[in-house]
């Protein structure tokens, strides 16, 4: 039998209704019993609320060597990680990685550089790739550059940028453990002078940076209020010489059960899982939509390789999304 609070909710959410950051913390209270039938919960809302399925791939264009000091990132300047470090790449590189990525059938392609924003220079210059890109494919275009300013704003969307991303990382309460160099409130500003640009926002965070249950709620409560249209959706990977290269991996049950409890917070967004999911999850893979997640990153990640690409478009084929 389903358990009462579950089912009541879930009529709620099916009749177009939204989760409380109470409720949903009760929900993540819940014990692992619970998690199939939260599961199927959160699969019932995707499907209700019509979230079809959607593929995007990121481009590293600009990496490394960045001022910032988050814990988990293999970019930051603070950290001997090893990991590469290179200029924004060349115009034509650029714009043949996004024609590539096209080719292999994603549907949205992002621009991706470390640092906490970008020149006036460099921003010029991936306007001139949103630019190209725009009128050689039908590809949503995103970017993820760091703080916005309006001027840069302004820019990107009369380049025809579609959306600009840019994650909360974690929950407000716990940020200061995750980074000291900028103040969580930049963060929101920057979302909020996307959307005021007309920009569709892609926004979310990486799940097992120490952060509780109820931070991962209140991390998704913060996304709604915001109204992002899509939830990216990371699982650290721990990287060795991060001030987090030695934390434990998240197991495939609380990662599914934290992508539901996303789905079933943010009803009418779109949940891509990305980072860390073929480490984390493993064969579990496939039950992603089974959690309610709609979207999935393919190709390889800023500084960590993804899964193979035909076994992910061959997953989505096999009717993954059931
Ligand atoms: S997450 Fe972004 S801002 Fe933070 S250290 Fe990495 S590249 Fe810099």
């Amino acid at each position: 039998m389903q358990h009462p609070l579950i089912q009541h909710l879930l009529d709620r959410l099916l009749a177009g209704g939204n989760l409380t950051e109470d409720e949903g913390r009760a929900l993540a209270a819940l014990g692992p019993g619970q998690t199939t039938a939260l599961l199927f919960a959160a699969h019932a809302v995707m499907k209700h609320r019509g979230r079809t399925p959607f593929t995007c791939s990121i481009t590293n264009a600009k990496s490394g060597t960045c001022s910032q000091d988050c814990a988990f990132c293999a970019q930051s300047g603070h950290y001997a990680t090893g990991s590469p470090t290179h200029p924004l790449l060349p115009l034509e590189e650029l714009v043949a990685r996004g024609l590539a990525m096209h080719a292999a059938g994603a549907r949205c392609y992002s621009l991706v550089t470390s640092g906490l924003r970008l020149s006036d220079d460099e921003t010029d210059r991936v306007c001139a790739c949103v630019r190209e890109l725009r009128t050689r494919t039908d590809l949503c275009l995103s970017a993820s550059l760091g703080l916005l300013s309006p001027e840069h704003a302004r820019r990107l969307a009369e380049a025809g940028l579609t959306r600009y991303h840019h994650n909360l990382e974690t929950a407000r309460s716990h940020f200061p453990a995750i980074c000291t160099t900028h103040e969580y409130d930049q963060d929101i500003e920057t979302i909020l002078l996307a959307k005021e640009h007309g920009l569709q926002v892609c926004s979310g965070g990486i799940l097992g940076l120490g952060e509780s249950w109820e931070q991962r709620i209140e991390l998704a409560a913060t996304l709604r209020e915001l109204g992002v249209d899509t939830v990216p959706l990371n699982f650290l990977n721990p990287i060795p010489g991060t001030p987090l290269g030695d934390m434990e991996l998240l197991t495939p049950h609380d990662a599914l059960k934290s992508v539901a409890l996303f789905r079933l917070m943010l009803p009418g967004a779109d949940i891509t899982v990305a980072g860390g999911r073929e480490k984390v999850l493993g064969d579990y893979q496939s039950w992603l939509p089974l959690a309610g997640a709609n979207g999935m990153m393919i190709g390889n990640y800023l500084t960590t390789m993804g899964r193979d690409l035909a076994a992910d478009l061959r997953m989505l084929e096999q009717g993954a999304w059931i």
